[in-house]
Parts: C-alpha cells; sequence; structure tokens
C-alpha cells in the first residue's frame, strides 16, 4: 500500500528530476502562471490532465469533479470558470469526458438521496432528454454515448453562462471544446461540439 512516506519520497524524486532538467522551472513558476487551457474533467483517477495531453505543469487551470460536469448552480464551477476568463483570459476551454466513466454508469442505474446520487441527477437530465436514442443501445454502447452527450451538454451549460457571454460580447476569445477520452488506448477524440462566439452556440439552439 502506498503511505505518506513513499508520496513524499516520490515528490522528493520529482523536484529532483525538474531542478536536472530545467533549473529556473520552480523560480518561473513561482512568479506567475500563464495557462492556456481551462481543462473541466472527471476525479478518476485514470484520466490526469497533464500527463495525458503531455503538457508541462503551468499549462492547464484543472477543475474536476464526477462524471465531469459543469454545474451552473455550483459555486465551485462559477468561481473556477470567472478566475480563468476574466483573470487569466485562457483561451481554451476543454470539456473532457471519458469512457467507462463510473458516475455515467452510476447515473444509468439507479438514483437516490446521497451526496452522489444528487449530483449526477445532472446525467441522468441528460439522459432524459435524449431517452429515445439511447434507450435504442445495448448498455455497454449506451454507456458511451451518455459519456459523449453528458460532455456536449456540459459544453452548453458553459456557453450560455453569464461569464462567457459577456467574454465574447468583449471580444475575448473563448473557445469551448468537448473531447472524449479513450480509456482503452489513451486517445483524445472531439465530440463535435465547439463553440467560439455566441452567435454560434445560438444557431445551435435555434435548431433545437
Ligand atoms: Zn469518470
Amino acid at each position: 500500500m502506498l503511505t505518506i512516506k513513499d508520496i513524499l519520497a516520490r515528490n522528493h524524486t520529482w523536484s529532483e528530476q525538474v531542478r536536472r532538467d530545467d533549473p529556473d522551472y520552480f523560480s518561473r513558476a513561482a512568479a506567475a502562471q500563464a495557462p492556456e487551457v481551462l481543462w473541466i474533467g472527471c476525479s478518476d483517477s485514470r484520466v490526469g490532465p497533464d500527463s495525458l495531453v503531455s503538457l508541462p505543469m503551468g499549462s492547464i487551470f484543472v477543475h474536476r469533479n464526477i462524471a465531469n460536469i459543469f454545474a451552473t448552480n455550483d459555486l465551485n464551477c462559477l468561481a473556477v470558470l470567472e478566475y480563468a476568463v476574466d483573470e487569466l483570459h485562457i483561451p481554451n476551454i476543454v470539456v473532457c469526458g471519458h469512457y467507462r466513466c463510473g458516475g455515467i454508469h452510476a447515473a444509468m442505474q439507479h438514483s437516490g438521496i446521497q451526496p452522489i446520487d444528487l449530483w449526477l441527477d445532472q446525467v441522468r437530465y441528460v439522459y432524459h432528454r435524449h431517452t429515445l436514442e439511447l434507450d435504442h443501445l445495448d448498455e455497454e454502447q449506451r454507456w458511451r454515448r451518455l459519456a459523449e452527450l453528458n460532455v456536449e451538454s456540459q459544453v452548453h451549460n458553459i456557453a450560455r453562462n453569464t461569464i462567457i457571454r459577456e467574454a465574447w460580447r468583449r471580444g475575448q476569445e473563448v473557445n469551448i471544446i468537448g473531447v472524449i477520452y479513450d480509456i482503452h488506448d489513451g486517445l483524445l477524440h472531439q465530440t463535435g461540439v465547439q463553440f467560439s462566439s455566441y452567435e454560434e452556440w445560438q444557431a445551435t439552439q435555434a435548431r433545437g
């Protein structure tokens, strides 16, 4: 079992390695952060963003929760978005879902009154909006498809948020992009939902 001693030892090794490879790394990191990506991902231990896109620390501003939800009534989500857009002026917001997501699976199985059930109700709403499509699929396909639809739904939740609309209105570059991570081969795929302006987002609303 991994102990705190192991964790600290690994940290020391890592710190020494970074100093060896890039002696100025920590003085640069201490001065400021200038990330170009806000990553909204799942808490799942297999989908850590820095590793899977192979970017150095300092590149990605991260918010993670179970099933990569952007909850419009969650202060944590809203504060992260506000800081990322208004203070850090991050141009890319990536919502990353993943296949075989335990949160998505739980949302398909049952409901209840525990905190995780209430949290995952937001995925159940996505399911209910797409019942016609999802009910035709077998369980494995439904699990995959609901993960994709959930990403798309969270991209919409972000696009319709006042923080983003205000940023677009003043001409700030903000691209909101949905991706899904395939845990079987380590590859990211775009879901096809991406918005870079209010007009782009609004056009999808008119069609819907
Ligand atoms: Zn997950």
